[in-house]
């Protein structure tokens, strides 16, 4: 990473008003969530079924057992704590820069960090609800469950606010995205390998001035961007 694509970054960010960030895992890869993709990511670890098969609904329904034993044990990190990107977001949220986060994240690391305006295309791990009588419960009340966690108060099944695979995404969400995405004079895409539909598609919204992309791996997107920085995000936002 030189200095001179930070330098770069640094004048562009200086010049906008109206930034939106767009993420994915990348960006807690270094709070030490692993993500789907990379080398070491979810994806290239071996399971009995693909991890798609086991965040699907289908699977949530027909396998609920085997659904929660995964996401309990992969997708669940009570103890990550934010870093550098989340930090550096959260604070050009505060000086009025940046108007809104974007993720495909259910991490909720971003509020964390102190971010307001946060978009959860996939929803949160933080969020669950009894598929019976709709009562709220966290996610230290999953993590401390035997097995499918059951309501304390009519005995249905839990399920996290998360969006598994053949699931929609709630519409206000995207309409918010949209409205961002469209009005930013800078999009940063941030830490997503840009595979994952409809939240991908997402950026086509973007007219603004400045597409900046900082992904570890090629993304579809890096020949369209204004600033493209191949790096570790947390690494990058630290030295803006
Ligand atoms: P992905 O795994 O498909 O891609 C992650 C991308 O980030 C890769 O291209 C990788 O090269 C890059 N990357 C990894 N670490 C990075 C870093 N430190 N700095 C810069 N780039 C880095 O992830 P995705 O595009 O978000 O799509 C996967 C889906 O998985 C999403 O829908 C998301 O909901 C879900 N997911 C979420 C979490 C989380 O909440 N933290 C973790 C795993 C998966």
């Amino acid at each position: 990473m030189d200095s001179e694509v930070i330098e770069k970054f640094k004048n562009a960010v200086d010049d906008s008003n109206y930034i939106v960030f767009f993420g994915g895992a990348g960006v807690s890869t270094e709070s030490g969530i692993p993500d789907f993709r990379s080398t070491d990511g979810l994806y290239n670890q071996k399971y009995k079924y693909p991890p798609e098969t086991m965040v699907s609904h289908t699977f949530y329904v027909q396998r609920t057992e085997e659904f929660f034993e995964f996401y309990k044990d992969k997708m669940l990190f009570p103890d990550a704590e934010p870093n550098a990107a989340h930090k550096k977001l959260a604070e050009l949220e505060k000086e009025g820069k940046l108007k809104a986060i974007v993720t495909q994240n259910i991490d909720g690391l971003h509020q964390k960090a102190g971010s307001k305006e946060v978009l959860e295309l996939h929803g949160s791990v933080h969020r669950n609800y009894c598929t019976k009588c709709h009562k709220f419960f966290d996610l230290d009340y999953v993590i401390k469950s035997d097995g499918v966690p059951k309501c304390d108060d009519c005995g249905g099944i839990i399920k996290p606010d998360v969006v598994l695979y053949e699931e929609g995404l709630d519409s206000s969400i995207i309409a918010r995205t949209i409205d961002h995405i469209s009005h930013a004079d800078m999009l940063i895409i941030g830490g997503t390998s840009l595979v994952v539909y409809p939240a991908a598609g997402l950026i086509d919204y973007f007219k603004g001035k400045y597409l900046v992309v900082i992904n570890m791996a090629p993304t579809p997107r890096d020949k369209n961007a204004d600033i493209l920085i191949n790096g570790k995000i947390g690494e990058v936002f630290s030295r803006l």
